[in-house]
């Protein structure tokens, strides 16, 4: 779908995006929609940079997950303001319709769902995300719903309690052969060394009806020490790395 030369001319220059909707997520996440003229087609799954420059010349740049399939000159991130953050902070809170920011992508084509090569409609989706891990997921569930031939998904979303969960609309909903499990637990925040919840292995149970169908392939994003667990229990469940994409948010 993406072109080598559109892609390589997409990481090499910036792009003013323009905010023309918000919508709250979250007492403190919200989607941002900005009109990216020229922005070239992304799969679901990459990441945008962001540039936030000050009066002053003071810039600061941050990843996101695109949080929709590609639609011409739109680019939509779901932010998750976090404590003290200086970027997360002002695209929750501050930033009004009209505002511009600096815009880099699409980016990281190796976490990308790409319809075109998935072994349609036969072999099934499992999406494995904590906290704002769950944006290139949803992206990734939009893209599939999108589809006549859709494979069938599980999605297994660690949110930190019941307020902070992503995408409500959305997930109390889901479309038909989608599977939704939601598991609030205080893995995500844990400060690094302390003592954790561990994830119950068998959230990662793949349903019944997926018998007989093609061994299902993975996406798993979040924070680091949740990517890093997952992957390791997909070990244990037979999954190569062939079947396996992971996505590390940091921290
Ligand atoms: C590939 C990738 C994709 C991402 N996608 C999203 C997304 O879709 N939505 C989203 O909300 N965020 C996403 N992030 C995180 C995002 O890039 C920023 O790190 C986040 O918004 C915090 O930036 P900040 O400037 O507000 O915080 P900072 O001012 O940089 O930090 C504030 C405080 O938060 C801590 N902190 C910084 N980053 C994290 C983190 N990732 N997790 C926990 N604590 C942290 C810092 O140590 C510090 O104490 C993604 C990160 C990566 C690497």
């Amino acid at each position: 779908m993406t072109d080598p030369a559109q892609a390589e001319a997409a990481l090499a220059s910036w792009r003013t995006g323009s905010l023309i909707s918000t919508r709250r997520q979250s007492r403190h996440a919200r989607t941002l929609t900005f009109r990216v003229p020229g922005w070239a087609p992304h799969l679901p799954g990459q990441n945008v940079e962001i540039r936030l420059t000050a009066p002053d010349g003071y810039s600061a740049r941050r990843l996101y997950a695109l949080a929709e399939p590609y639609s011409p000159d739109r680019v939509a991130i779901t932010v998750d303001l976090l404590p003290r953050g200086e970027v997360s902070s002002y695209l929750v809170h501050t930033m009004r319709l009209g505002d511009q920011l600096d815009v880099r992508g699409p980016l990281d084509a190796g976490f990308s769902w790409d319809p075109e090569t998935h072994r349609l409609p036969r072999q099934p989706l499992l999406l494995l995300g904590a906290d704002t891990g769950v944006v290139p997921l949803m992206a990734i569930l939009r893209a599939r719903n999108r589809r006549r031939d859709r494979p069938a998904a599980l999605l297994v979303y660690w949110a930190r309690d019941a307020a902070s969960r992503l995408y409500r609309t959305d997930l109390d909903a889901p479309d038909t052969d989608v599977e939704v499990r939601m598991r609030y637990d205080g893995l995500v925040r844990a400060a690094p060394g302390s003592t954790v919840r561990q994830i119950d292995p068998d959230d990662l149970r793949e349903p019944a009806a997926w018998q007989g169908r093609p061994d299902p392939i993975a996406y798993v994003s979040g924070p680091d020490r949740f990517v890093d667990e997952i992957s390791a229990m997909l070990l244990d469940r037979g999954y190569g790395d062939d079947r396996v994409n992971l996505q590390r948010f940091g921290l």
